[in-house]
């Protein structure tokens, strides 16, 4: 009864917003699926740029319905969703259009870039920049509270029952009210306890970031199943597809980047992840492979994880496997010891 009430009063209170509020400004991407462009709400000019908006194509209705239903559930885990709605003009036919807030200028993808990694990240999380000495204890806590952060917005997803299916480091946006990275883009996500967009779209799907089961689901589970017995169904498939191990993997190559400046490029991660299927996706035999001739780069990346015993180390393997249900989960993942030792923010506090 109080969900009914709530969902009535909002239907009442909550804005609604059509094309004609809406004030376009700079192109912030385009895939093949939409166009996001910077924006501002026509009545309230005092707050240009304020907002996202995204044009979408027929996969707009799915990200409207992921949107809504991360609003409600786990809102910390994304950035912030307005509205959405679907507006029809003669000229371009049906489009879905999506209003989020404009959370901030950087992508951890925009902040990997940049030679500064990643104490371009801690001056955005500590809202400051820390006169330390440079090394690699600090950029492991860094590292560690950018993964700590991944991770818990992964977990409030999983929890409500979705996957995303396309994490990586452009769909991860720093959030610069919250100081914290948010996840976006819920174009290619599933949600397996309604079977919405069960299937996955394969051909949406990030092959540097994807897990190597990318088909498995969609060739072991031949159709949709209708949505009252999906709901029914649904938790059984988790447990046994363990569906949200797929983002365990991206988050896991997302880690080994951050650890390894010279696997941040694009065509570094590809050649990676060839000599990972070669090593048929063992990462401790990867390692045994290029260790003895590693570049000082890649040995300072070993070295990194390689503090406190190993526990960095130890997570990324236990996150970055071939079999899903022998990954750990988001939540596994938080309860790991290498989140034990103390992260950024502790560390601003004893300045
Ligand atoms: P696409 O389908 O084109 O990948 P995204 O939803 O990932 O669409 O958005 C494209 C880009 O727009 C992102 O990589 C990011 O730079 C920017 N962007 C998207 N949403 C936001 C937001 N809420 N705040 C700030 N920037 C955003
Ligand atoms: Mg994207």
């Amino acid at each position: 009864f109080d969900m009914f009430v709530l969902a009535f009063v909002e239907r009442i209170f909550r804005p609604t917003y059509k094309k004609d509020d809406i004030v376009l400004g700079r192109k912030l991407g385009e895939g093949s699926f939409g166009v996001v462009y910077r924006a501002s709400l026509a009545k309230k000019p005092s707050r240009e740029g304020d907002i996202v908006l995204k044009k979408a194509t027929e996969y707009g209705a799915v990200e409207i319905w992921m949107n809504e239903r991360v609003r409600r559930a786990c809102a910390n885990s994304c950035a912030d969703f307005i509205y959405g709605f679907l507006e029809s003009s003669a000229k371009k036919g049906a489009e879905y259009w999506l209003i989020w807030k404009f959370e901030g200028e950087a992508t951890l993808a925009d902040l990997m870039q940049s030679k500064e990694f990643p104490y371009n990240a801690e001056a955005m999380i500590l809202g400051e920049v820390q006169d330390l000495p440079k090394g690699l204890e600090r950029e492991n806590r860094i590292i560690q509270t950018v993964m700590r952060q991944l991770l818990f917005a992964l977990d409030g997803l999983h929890s409500t029952g979705i996957v995303h299916r396309d994490i990586k480091p452009q769909n991860i946006i720093f959030s610069e009210d919250s100081r914290t990275f948010k996840i976006i883009d819920l174009g290619a996500a599933a949600d397996l306890r309604v079977g919405i967009n069960y299937i996955p779209k394969e051909f949406l799907l990030d092959p540097r970031y994807a897990a190597p089961e990318q088909y498995i689901m969609s060739t072991q589970t031949p159709s949709a199943p209708s949505v009252p017995v999906a709901a029914a169904l649904s938790p059984v498939l988790w447990q046994l597809n363990l569906p949200d191990r797929f983002d365990i993997y991206s988050a896991g190559l997302i880690f080994l980047q951050m650890a390894f400046p010279s696997l941040r490029t694009d065509n570094a991660l590809i050649q990676f992840n060839r000599q990972l299927k070669r090593c048929d996706y063992d990462l401790i035999a990867w390692r045994k492979t290029v260790e003895p001739r590693a570049s000082p780069d890649l040995r300072r990346g070993f070295e990194l994880l390689d503090l406190d015993g190993g526990i960095g180390w130890e997570l990324l393997t236990s996150m970055v496997r071939y079999k899903a249900r022998k990954r750990i989960s988001a939540k596994g993942a938080l309860a790991h010891p290498y989140f034990d030792k103390e992260g950024l923010l502790a560390l601003s506090f004893m300045q």
